[in-house]
């Protein structure tokens, strides 16, 4: 049995552990990061309130039209009514309504202008509102599933632990500093196998006898390039 074998079954445990660890620090900060979310309330709110601002504006226009209008009826009263009759003041009537009029004109383009921005605006406070309520929905069954997953993620976390300690209450100690030191040198993995006759880690190819020592049941033996322990069986 080659000296490596222990080893080797604490290495695949322990890549096993590494690898649910990642995952789960990727499920800790998707939960934790509301970017998203955070975005598509602050668009809702900037959207609903210039829509608010919209709608002031247009019902305000519109006051300001009705009360133009109401100015000329009642300009219209005093030229028509015929309790004006000096020639000079019904002239000065004529020309305030024609003023008033020329006014109205500006007061209704301005209306309109009011009226379209004010139906823009509704429209994107409706699109902000829709895609808020998709991203609450969407990270709800997000959150949900990401919680299932981390709950199970932890189960075998805790099993592969069980594993761990099994595997190593037979390694010597000396062996199992060689093995810390390595995993911390080379990215978690210090021990690999042969595979197509080169180190699987780093590829270097091995001669037969190097390969021979790495089936050695006495003496750990490693790669001469990463410095990795092989393992062969
Ligand atoms: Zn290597």
């Amino acid at each position: 049995m080659s000296a490596a074998l222990g080893l080797y079954r604490l290495q695949q445990v322990d890549s096993q552990i590494d690898q649910i660890q990642t995952r789960l620090k990727v499920i800790r900060e998707t939960l934790e990061n509301d970017l998203q979310l955070r975005t598509a309330t602050d668009s809702f709110a900037a959207a609903e309130s210039k829509h608010r601002e919209s709608e002031r504006a247009l019902k305000q226009s519109e006051a300001e039209v009705e009360k133009q209008r109401i100015k000329i009826e009642q300009t219209e009263a005093s030229l028509y009514g015929g309790s004006v009759h000096n020639p000079k003041e019904l002239q000065d009537l004529q020309k305030d309504v024609a003023s008033l009029k020329r006014y109205l004109e500006t007061l209704e383009e301005r209306e309109l202008e009011a009226m379209l921005i004010a139906e823009t605006s509704e429209k994107e406070s409706q699109i902000a509102k829709a895609h808020l309520e998709h991203v609450q929905s969407n990270r709800s069954d997000q959150n949900r599933d990401l919680t299932q997953e981390s709950e199970s993620l932890h189960k075998s976390l805790e099993r592969l632990n069980t594993e761990r300690q099994a595997v190593i209450k037979d390694l010597a100690q000396q062996k199992m500093s060689v093995y810390d030191q390595l995993r911390q040198q080379r990215r978690g993995i210090a021990v690999t196998t042969i595979s197509d006759a080169a180190c699987a880690a780093c590829g270097t190819t091995l001669t037969p006898s190097q390969q021979q020592n790495a089936r050695s049941t006495s003496q750990l033996f490693h790669c001469p390039s990463c410095g990795r322990i092989l393992y062969a069986n």
